[in-house]
């Protein structure tokens, strides 16, 4: 009799957990609790699928908090090896100006269902709206529309996803099957940030800030647009800086954002600009020391009007000016989470400590990282590390 692996998720990582379990001689059966697979992924691809990144794989890897961890498995299959996976399903990719790798065709949809077809031709049996409720030992209790039944296996794999964008599948319920001590408490990654506003800021929301410099703690600086938004900011820029955000709020320090609005311009330069002629109004004169209204705006916004005509108080102003704020998005807005199963919680094969049978893969680790296609690429390779470890316990 051939061994049985359940994986609990049909997202990316439950995915590829089931491809490489596929090439071995086992039954595979995949439980989904939604209608169809990888309904965040789809989502990911509705901007355009970015699924990994070009730069050298020993900077990759430093985008992880837990670069130590995933390292040996992002090296394995790194965005070349997901270039050629994507190509033998018929998916061309291309790398874009920025680095990051997108399939031709911007969306998720051809590779899913390229993807699908080929595990289903390999064997892989998929349960749709079968929901996994319980689990103990090798024992799932599943539930669908009409029926609730107990299933034992081999070894599962649970691929289930983190908290975020929760009407998509991922919904956390699976927390407590585990103990407390084995999960980092989930937090919003890669979201927006929250500031309130006066009533003067309204004409700026959804506009950028175009090509600033961004930072918590001054050494860790990024660069880009802003946007400013009704409830705060939003960007890649932003979401960067999340996990310096994240320790401030640990150290239960006030969060503050810091920008340089000009930094093409030197501090002396600007100050030197701004003292001008008097005889211009001071939006003129800010215009011609290089700011845009959506600067100027922001800049009346958060530096007292006392300081306006100070020359060399604005322009220490603009290199670093300090926004407090008040807070992160929802999780479940988040593009991705913080939190999850901890790395002391499984084995360098992501088994369970607790549980030999059981198997982790995907964001439900405790990993985090910026967008970029990092995500997707620590998906796929904890899913192919979980399969691989799940192959060394049962075969
Ligand atoms: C808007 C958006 C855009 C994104 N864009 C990108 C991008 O461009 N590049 C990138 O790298 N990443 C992107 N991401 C992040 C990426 O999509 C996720 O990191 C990735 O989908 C996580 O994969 P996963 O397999 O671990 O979990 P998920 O994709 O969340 O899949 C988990 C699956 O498990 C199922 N499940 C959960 N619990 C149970 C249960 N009890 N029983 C049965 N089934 C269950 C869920 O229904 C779900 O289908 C984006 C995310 C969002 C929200």
């Amino acid at each position: 009799m051939p061994k049985r692996v359940a994986i609990i998720g049909a997202g990316p990582a439950g995915l590829m957990a089931a491809e490489v379990l596929s090439q071995y001689d086992y039954e595979i059966d995949v439980f989904e609790q939604k209608p169809s697979a990888a309904r965040k992924f789809l989502m990911a691809g509705k901007t355009g699928l970015n699924i990994s990144h070009a730069e050298p794989v020993d900077t990759f890897i430093q985008r992880y908090d837990r670069a130590e961890w995933l390292g040996p498995w992002i090296k394995q299959w790194d965005a070349q090896w997901i270039q050629n996976w994507m190509q033998g399903l018929g998916i061309e990719s291309y790398i874009g100006s920025s680095g990051r790798i997108f399939p031709i065709e911007m969306k998720a949809a051809p590779l899913l269902r390229a993807w699908l077809k080929r595990l289903m031709a390999d064997g892989v049996r998929f349960y749709y709206r079968h929901r996994c409720v319980d689990l103990s030992h090798n024992h799932l209790t599943i539930e669908n529309q009409t029926e609730h039944f107990s299933a034992t296996y081999d070894a599962i794999i649970l691929a289930c996803g983190a908290v975020s964008w929760s009407q998509l599948g991922s919904d956390g319920a699976w927390q407590p099957w585990l103990s407390k001590n084995e999960i980092e408490p989930f937090q919003a990654s890669n979201a927006g940030v929250l500031k309130t506003w006066s009533p003067f800021m309204q004409a700026c929301f959804g506009q950028p800030l175009k090509r600033v410099n961004a930072w918590v703690q001054s050494e860790q600086q990024t660069h880009g647009d802003i946007i400013i938004t009704h409830y705060g900011f939003e960007s890649g820029v932003i979401y960067k800086l999340g996990r310096d955000l994240r320790a401030q709020l640990a150290q239960k320090k006030r969060l503050q954002l810091h920008l340089d609005l000009l930094p093409d311009v030197s501090i002396d330069q600007l100050e030197k600009k701004l003292q001008g002629n008097k005889k211009q109004s001071l939006t003129n004169l800010w215009r011609k020391a290089g700011l845009d209204t959506i600067k100027i705006n922001l800049l009346r916004e958060i530096v007292e009007k006392s300081l306006w005509s100070d020359a060399k108080q604005m322009a220490q102003q603009i290199k670093q000016l300090s926004i407090p704020l008040d807070g992160f998005r929802p999780i479940e807005e988040a593009i991705s989470c913080a939190g999850g199963v901890k790395q002391t919680a499984v084995s360098p094969q992501l088994q369970l400590q607790s549980n030999p049978y059981v198997f982790c893969c995907g964001e439900m680790l405790d990993w985090d990282a910026p967008t970029g296609g990092y995500l997707l690429t620590a998906c796929f390779a904890t899913g192919r590390a979980a399969a691989e470890g799940v192959n060394i316990f049962i075969k």
